[in-house]
């Protein structure tokens, strides 16, 4: 078998720049499909799959992890960022090809499956109706109240399980980020703590203390800031509080001056760079992104998190592809927290892949069918394209 070509796909996500597909063809027929990256990057990320891809063409797809280092050792002066993106698309496309070549799930491909079903979270709870209640027809924010009906809403839906981030209601609802661009300082200040608090606060009154409530403050703080938070919400008794702060000895310190878990490591991209944090014990929960790393690097990434006495968590917040690639890490592994997944989205969200998750009492089944268990309907693909 050999690679023909080698073509992007970019699809309308409805919100923060496109969902990324990577479709690589075969002479034998079989296409094999990987989501990657981050839509922010929209241009330059398909760039560097056609600059990754040249060497590629005419040549066997099924040694994965080999065809990966071989990017990898051949980029060794920029192997991080977006070229570690871009190299991730091509080695996810890799395995979806090859758990199809053998008829069976890429999990079945390295000794899973671990398990039949995963827990899911509800994630950006809240999040994206800041900007998008109108185009997904959802209430609009305008009370803590209002917040406190998103967290029910999860709950009725059979979440046991959400995650939100620090909103402000109002007639022009926001969330931190928004309201903070333009400012470095990234500072706490004690008005802000405490409405961190009574937004904590009101979900937990309103889906009482048998649900799970996540919190990621993102990049919003420095370490003192984000340690008066975690202090001010020890009452709710979060089942973790998620941070993407970018020096091991500050997580620690974070981790031992309050009593919130911590959880980190979306933005690490390959063992290299999760080892420092690792080595410290700076997280409770490891943050694992299969969409920016690939596979094969998530996978020894959750495997030395074992070795470290963590569980992983994926991140994943892209389409349905995201969330079985994602679904077969976790079935590939034996440490797993609970993994992310996004409900509010794009309404043609389901109409871009062939099989979409199946979602029970807040689990979803892992898929069976072969590769990832879905593909890019590249029909609909093209009729939501990205038009920037
Ligand atoms: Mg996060």
């Amino acid at each position: 078998m050999k690679i023909t070509a080698i073509e992007n796909f970019l699809v309308d996500s409805g919100g923060r720049g496109p969902w990324l597909f990577c479709a690589i063809r075969t002479d034998a027929g079989i296409t094999g499909y990987g989501e990657y990256g981050q839509g922010a990057l929209y241009r330059g990320l398909p760039a560097l799959i056609e600059d990754l891809s040249r060497s590629l063409i005419g040549t066997d797809p099924l040694p994965v992890d080999k065809i990966f280092m071989d990017m990898y050792r051949h980029r060794r002066a920029e192997t991080g960022g977006a070229t570690a993106m871009a190299m991730a698309g091509i080695e996810l496309a890799l395995w979806d090809i090859k758990g199809k070549y053998h008829g069976v799930p890429v999990y079945s491909l390295v000794g899973g499956p671990f398990r039949e079903k995963q827990r899911v979270y509800w994630s950006h709870l809240a999040t994206y109706r800041t900007r998008r209640s109108a185009e997904m027809g959802t209430p609009p924010l305008r009370t803590m109240d209002d917040l406190a009906d998103c967290a029910r809403e999860a709950v009725d839906a059979g979440y046991t399980a959400f995650k939100t981030n620090i909103i402000f209601p109002g007639e022009n609802p926001s969330m931190i980020g928004n309201m903070f661009a333009g400012s470095n300082d990234q500072n706490a200040s004690t008005d802000l703590v405490r409405h961190t608090k009574r937004q904590i606060g009101a979900m937990r009154e309103a889906v009482g203390p048998d649900i799970d409530i996540l919190l990621d403050i993102n990049y919003n703080f420095k370490t003192e800031g984000a340690i008066a938070i975690g202090r001010a919400l020890e009452e709710y008794e979060l089942y973790w509080m998620e941070i993407d702060n970018q020096d091991p000895d500050a997580l620690l310190q974070l981790k031992m001056q309050q009593r919130t878990p911590i959880t980190t490591g979306e933005q690490l991209l390959g063992l290299r760079q999760y080892q420092p944090y690792f080595r410290k014990h700076a997280m409770d929960t490891v943050k694992v992104d299969v969409q920016w790393q690939g596979f094969s690097q998530a996978k020894k990434v959750a495997e030395l998190a074992e070795v470290y006495e963590m569980n992983i968590a994926p991140h994943n917040y892209n389409s349905h592809l995201s969330s079985f690639q994602s679904l077969n890490l976790t079935a590939a592994v034996s440490n797993v927290r609970i993994m992310e997944s996004d409900v509010d989205s794009a309404p043609w969200r389901d109409e871009i892949t062939t099989n979409v998750p199946e979602i029970k009492d807040g689990f979803m089944t892992i898929p069976t069918a072969p590769g990832w268990g879905t593909e890019l309907d590249e029909a609909a693909a093209k009729k939501y394209e990205f038009k920037g």
